[in-house]
C-alpha cells in the first residue's frame, strides 16, 4: 500500500514502524521496570449472586501506575508483555499477590469466598504451569478451593486436547476454571461438553446493547440456556444498569460483575466493601474506589 502512494509515503510508513517499534522496546523496559520498582497493582471486583446482593468473591485485574504517564490499562500493556513473554512473571505474581491478599482477608474474618485470576492463553498450556499454580498456593497458604481461573475460549481450542488434560490436573489441586468472555472466541460446542469447566462468564459486548440489540438479548439468552443445560452456572460481566440486571435475573443468570454492584476497587477498598457488606447485607450497592 505505502509503494503506490510513491518514495514520500514509504518514508512516512518506515518512520512510523520505527516509532512504533522504539515504542514497544520502551514499553518492555519500562515493564521491567515496574516488575522491579512495584509499579504494578492488583484491583478487585466483586461479583455478586443472583439477587445481586452476597458477594461470591472477586475478579482481580491488574493496573499499572506508572510514574509518568499514570494508570495504564492492561489492554495497553499486555499484548506487549505477551510479545515479549514478560506476560508469564506478571500473572503469576498477580496471582501470588491476589492469592495471599484474599487468605489475609479471610484471616482476619472478612470473608471472599472466591478470588479469580485471568490465565494467558499461552501460560496455560505451558509445560510447568500447573507446577506454578502449586507453588503459589504453597507458599501463600490459600485453599485452592478459594482460587478461580478465568480463561478464554481460544486459549482451550488451541490445543484442546493438551487444554483438556491441563484442566483436569488443575481441578486435582480443587480450585475451579471459569471460561472468560464467552460467546466471542471460536470454540466449538462439541468441545465445550468435554472441558471440566465450572463456569461460563458472558462477554461484556452481549450485555452492553442487551436492552436495544435483540439479538444481543436472544444471544445472550441462548448462552444462559445451553450452559444450564450443560449443568453450567453463568456469570454476566459488565452488568452496568439496573435494567440490564433485570433482564439477566429474569433469564436466570446466577451472578453478576459489573460497575452497577462494583468497581474495581484496591485492596484498602475492597476491605471496606466487604466491611460494610457484613455490617448490612441488603445493601444492594456499594460503589468502588477507582475511576474510569
Ligand atoms: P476481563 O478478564 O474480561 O475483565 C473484565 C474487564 O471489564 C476489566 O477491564 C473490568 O474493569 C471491565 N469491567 C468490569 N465491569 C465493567 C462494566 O460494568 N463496564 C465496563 N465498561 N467495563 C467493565 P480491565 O481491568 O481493563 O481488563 C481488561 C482485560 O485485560 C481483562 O478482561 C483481561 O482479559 C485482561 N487482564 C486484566 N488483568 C489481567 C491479568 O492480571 N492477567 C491477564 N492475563 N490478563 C488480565
Ligand atoms: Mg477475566
Ligand atoms: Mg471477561
Ligand atoms: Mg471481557
Amino acid at each position: 500500500k505505502a509503494k503506490q502512494h510513491g518514495r514520500n509515503s514509504y518514508q512516512w510508513y518506515t518512520q512510523e514502524l520505527n516509532e512504533k517499534v522504539n515504542e514497544r522496546l520502551t514499553l518492555r523496559s519500562d515493564i521491567q521496570k515496574a516488575l522491579e520498582r512495584e509499579e504494578f497493582e492488583v484491583v478487585y471486583q466483586p461479583q455478586v449472586d443472583k439477587q445481586g446482593k452476597t458477594v461470591i468473591g472477586v475478579e482481580a485485574l491488574i493496573r499499572w501506575n506508572h510514574p509518568e504517564k499514570g494508570t495504564i490499562s492492561p489492554a495497553a500493556f499486555l499484548p506487549v508483555a505477551e510479545n515479549t513473554g514478560q506476560i508469564f512473571s506478571i500473572n503469576l505474581w498477580v496471582m501470588e499477590t491476589a492469592c495471599r491478599y484474599i487468605k489475609r482477608l479471610n484471616d482476619q474474618g472478612l470473608t471472599c469466598p472466591s478470588v479469580a485470576v485471568n490465565i494467558s492463553p499461552m501460560q496455560f498450556l505451558r509445560p510447568n504451569f500447573i507446577e506454578s499454580v502449586c507453588n503459589v498456593l504453597e507458599r501463600t497458604q490459600l485453599d485452592a478451593s478459594f482460587l478461580e481461573l478465568e480463561v478464554t475460549e481460544n486459549a482451550l481450542m488451541e490445543d484442546a486436547e493438551n487444554a483438556i488434560l491441563t484442566m483436569y490436573k488443575l481441578k486435582k489441586l480443587g480450585l475451579r476454571i471459569a471460561i472468560d468472555d464467552f460467546g466471542t472466541g471460536y470454540s466449538s460446542l462439541s468441545y465445550l461438553k468435554r472441558l471440566p469447566v465450572d463456569k461460563i462468564k458472558i462477554d461484556r459486548s452481549f450485555i452492553k446493547e442487551i436492552i436495544s440489540d435483540q439479538h444481543d438479548a436472544a444471544i445472550t439468552q441462548g448462552i444462559i440456556s445451553m450452559a444450564h443445560h450443560l449443568g453450567l452456572p453463568v456469570i454476566a460481566e459488565g452488568v452496568e444498569t439496573e435494567p440490564q440486571f433485570a433482564f439477566l435475573r429474569k433469564n436466570h443468570c446466577d451472578a453478576f460483575q459489573g460497575y452497577y454492584f462494583g468497581r474495581p476497587m484496591s485492596s484498602e477498598g475492597l476491605k471496606a466493601y466487604l466491611h460494610q457488606k457484613q455490617a448490612s447485607p441488603d445493601e444492594k450497592k456499594v460503589r468502588g474506589t477507582e475511576e474510569d
